[in-house]
């Protein structure tokens, strides 16, 4: 599954904001948040469309599709150089697909502040070094390892090393290895490496209940602060949110949500940027055995899109019938998209979009 993994420094709520993911009560009754290990949870991605399937076909089960948090703790200054238990975080970090930063921007005299003070970039700017220093170390080995190869003149590792020196100026300069100016052929020589910090990332403000709606002085801070990296800054209170996650009856946690002036909770908000932020889209199948969203990447082609179903789905693709959810909800079912032409016959060659409704047909 695709995993994000929550990052930042000790104090800044992290394992609240994971505590909350993991006590959420999912909205799919046959998906309920699982936790794989202490710090591994699965949390079903909140899709209002499955329940505009799931009254259209009337099946047995609806399954949502899921993401996986990790809660990375024990990053702390010096990880870089295994302080602490610093280098299995860091080993942890490399498996993720994304990356969910956590910032402290809420005040609070009884929660000591490990730096002394509260102040979102120093804070980011800990954590960000220890990760770069790591890829820095992972960038020079290579640099070592195909210097010479290049100076023989050999043609693609002096290009591989122009491109690791672009990095390696970047690093050393402060900046995170997604923000570093680059072209898209430079992209090959880290390819192998699993760098850290060029991983996709988003941020967590974690405010203060006052300024869950307008954020306050440290949350501009930071949003000035990652406007280089183009990221988002997603603002949410944790200890709030778990509260809003207790809530098993859905009227009641609305009502509590509006009485803070939210329409959704940040957990919520929190899962559809990730997903967002994954570059992933979701299709559907519906039957009356079941509704189901399927996760892929956007610009997958049909047959690896079926693929996500069952490897054989991809190998014997033959064709995909897809109906298009405006059209579904017009003509209410798959017999009356039919008569209607509703249902386009796709090929190997169609990339699927975010909301179809797809069949597959396939050899076995
Ligand atoms: P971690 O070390 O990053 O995992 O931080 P924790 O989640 O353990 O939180 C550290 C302390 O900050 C705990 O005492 C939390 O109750 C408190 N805390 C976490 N989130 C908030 C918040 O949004 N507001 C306030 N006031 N306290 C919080």
């Amino acid at each position: 599954g695709l995993k994000c993994g929550i990052v930042g420094l000790p104090n800044v709520g992290k394992s609240t904001l994971f505590n909350a993911l993991s006590s959420a009560k999912a909205e799919a009754a046959n998906f309920p948040f699982c936790t794989i290990e202490p710090n591994i949870g699965v949390v079903t991605v909140p899709d209002h469309r499955l329940k505009v399937l799931e009254e259209l076909v009337n099946p047995q089960k609806v399954i949502p599709t899921v993401i996986e948090f990790v809660d990375i703790a024990g990053l702390v200054k010096g990880a870089s150089k295994g302080e602490g238990l610093g280098n299995k975080f860091l080993a942890n970090i490399r498996e993720v697909d994304a990356v969910i930063h956590v910032v402290r921007c809420f005040d609070d005299d009884n929660v000591v502040h490990v730096a002394g003070s509260v102040d979102p970039i120093f804070d980011k700017e800990v954590i960000d070094s220890e990760l770069q220093f790591k890829d820095l170390e992972s960038i020079e080995k290579k640099i070592q390892r195909i210097e010479k190869i290049a100076k023989s003149g050999d043609a693609k590792a002096k290009k591989e090393l122009a491109s690791l020196l672009k990095f390696k100026e970047g690093l050393q300069s402060g900046k995170n290895a997604r923000a570093v100016e680059i072209e898209d052929e430079d992209m090959e020589a880290v390819k192998d490496l699993h760098l850290l910090t060029i991983k996709p990332v988003l941020y967590v403000a974690n405010v203060d209940e006052g300024s869950i709606q307008k954020g306050n002085a440290y949350v501009e801070k930071l949003k000035e602060e990652v406007a280089e990296e183009n990221a988002e800054v997603v603002i949410l209170c944790a200890a709030l949110e778990a509260q809003i996650a207790e809530f098993d009856d859905e009227e009641e946690k609305q009502m509590f949500l509006s009485e803070y002036g939210l329409e959704e909770s940040g957990l919520n908000r929190l899962i559809s940027a990730a997903y967002k932020l994954l570059n992933l889209i979701t299709y559907f199948t519906a039957g009356v055995q079941e509704v189901r969203a399927w996760t892929i990447r956007r610009g997958w082609k049909a047959p690896a899109a079926a693929g996500v179903i069952h490897s054989d789905f991809e190998r014997g693709f033959i064709k995909a019938e897809v109906i298009k959810l405006q059209d579904y909800k017009q003509h209410k079912t798959e017999a009356a998209c039919r008569e209607n032409g509703k249902i386009a016959i796709e090929g190997k060659e169609y990339v699927v979009q975010d909301g179809d409704i797809m069949h597959f047909r396939f050899n076995v």
